[in-house]
């Protein structure tokens, strides 16, 4: 077995749309949750390792991504991939540029790019200013982030400020002018000294020139848009087929439900619009939980008779009103983990009776509810909408998984996903 790609992503839901994308573009892969300790037993191109390293201290986050590495580079994986957020979420102490600094010294190589492009998603950058949809970063809600507050839209500086190593950047006008020319711009900026650059992407045909130029780098720092342009480069070496790379998706079948803990504006609306089309629904409510009430027994006493006649849905989704009411009452985090371990539980109980296909809202319930389903990897599948594939857990039970990080997803969400399901 050759897996071709290696990667490494700083969270859990970022990690599912790079593993997506790439799946997508036609290789293989598996997301793992955390740093393995086995060795692969799965016959993937591509393989991503899910850490939760983007907001940590950038020592711990060295610590995890080195790992990472070294199992990556134990299986045998010829080129590695890091992959950050596509609003480069970081802060002047990192975590991305000490990553890049740890990775680039134990892979012993000295030029590596940084592109958090994502065209498709409308995060684009020119002449080094990163865009989220019309606005530059600084301008866009990212500036209010609580834990990465992005106030400077020029990629160039935000990296340099992060890193020992010297960031330049790769100018649209080269990457329009195809693969060769931004080579010839690699040797460039090697010879001057340069080790890191930020480079210009504004649309999949650049991400697609700028793949190709990368063919030969052992490191890749992205967001999850290069991925687009890494597996035309192994189809080139001749290495990877050309394939459905959903293919071998393991089958599942047993009882569905939906579990919601995210409480976005996207996933408000999918969730009306579950209801509204008539799929049962319970709601979690936080005050309950608080208040000792056996709200985890009565949801799955609830959801039993209705399962087998189709998908439930438990939700813990409330306005941003509401949601300000429990924090007030409960505090900010002791409502949201409250929330997330009923929610996590209810999971556990509904896949005891009989769910093996599982719809989850929101990216931090997603993580609490594969930990506590013990899911250490996952398979991925077709894509639902952007940045959200049907994943199956591999292990001995197999599970369908669509982990959705809140905002993502059309309106029509959760219909659209069980329609893609056998
Ligand atoms: P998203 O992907 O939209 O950010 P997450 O699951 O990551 O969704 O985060 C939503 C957070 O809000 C979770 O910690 C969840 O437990 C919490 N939460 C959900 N419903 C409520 C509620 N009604 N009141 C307070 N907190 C809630």
């Amino acid at each position: 077995m050759t897996i071709m790609l290696g990667c490494i992503a700083d969270d859990f839901t970022g990690a599912t749309d790079l593993a997506g994308m790439l799946v997508q573009a036609g290789m293989r892969t598996v997301q793992i949750i955390g740093v393995p300790s086995q060795p692969l037993s799965n016959d993937v191109d591509a393989v991503v390792i899910a850490l939760k390293s983007r907001t940590n201290p950038a020592s711990e986050a060295v610590i995890d991504s080195l790992a990472a590495l070294h199992w990556l580079r134990d299986v045998g994986c010829r080129q590695i991939y890091f992959k950050y957020c596509s609003t480069f979420d970081s802060t002047d102490q990192g975590n991305i540029g000490p990553v890049i600094d740890a990775l680039m010294d134990a892979l012993k190589t000295t030029f590596t790019i940084a592109c958090p492009a994502f065209p498709e998603n409308k995060r684009t950058i020119f002449k080094g200013h990163l865009f989220v949809g019309d606005t530059l970063l600084s301008e866009s809600g990212m500036r209010e982030h609580p834990l990465t507050p992005m106030t400077d839209s020029n990629l160039v500086r935000v990296l340099q400020r992060q890193t020992k190593k010297t960031v330049g950047l790769i100018e649209h006008s080269t990457v329009a002018a195809g693969t060769s020319a931004i080579r010839d711009r690699i040797q460039q900026l090697q010879a001057e000294e340069t080790h890191i650059a930020i480079v210009d992407a504004i649309s999949n045909h650049d991400l697609l020139q700028i793949g190709a130029a990368c063919s030969e780098l052992p490191l890749v720092t992205a967001g999850s848009g290069i991925a687009l342009g890494l597996p035309q480069n192994f189809r080139a070496q001749g290495v990877l087929e050309s394939q459905d790379a959903t293919q071998n998706l393991p089958q599942t079948s047993g009882l569905r439900a939906v579990i919601c803990g995210s409480c976005s504006q996207a996933t408000q609306a999918q969730l009306a619009d579950l209801i509204a089309r008539g799929t049962p629904a319970y709601a979690i409510d936080p005050m309950r939980l608080a208040a000792g009430q056996s709200a985890v027994a009565d949801a799955l006493a609830w959801a039993e008779p209705l399962l087998q006649k189709g998908p439930v849905v438990v939700y813990a989704t409330a306005t941003a009103h509401d949601v300000r009411h429990a924090q007030k009452q409960l505090g900010v985090e002791q409502a949201g983990a409250l929330v997330e371990d009923a929610l996590a539980r209810i999971a556990q109980g509904l896949v005891t009776l009989g769910v093996r296909q599982l719809i989850i809202a929101g990216g931090e319930t997603s993580g609490a509810v594969v930990t506590k389903l013990n899911i250490h990897s996952l398979r991925i599948g077709p894509q639902i909408d952007p940045g959200v594939p049907w994943t199956v857990s591999l292990g001995e039970t197999s599970i369908a998984l669509a982990l959705k990080s809140g905002n993502f997803g059309s309106v029509d969400f959760f219909s659209k996903a069980w329609k893609l399901l056998p």
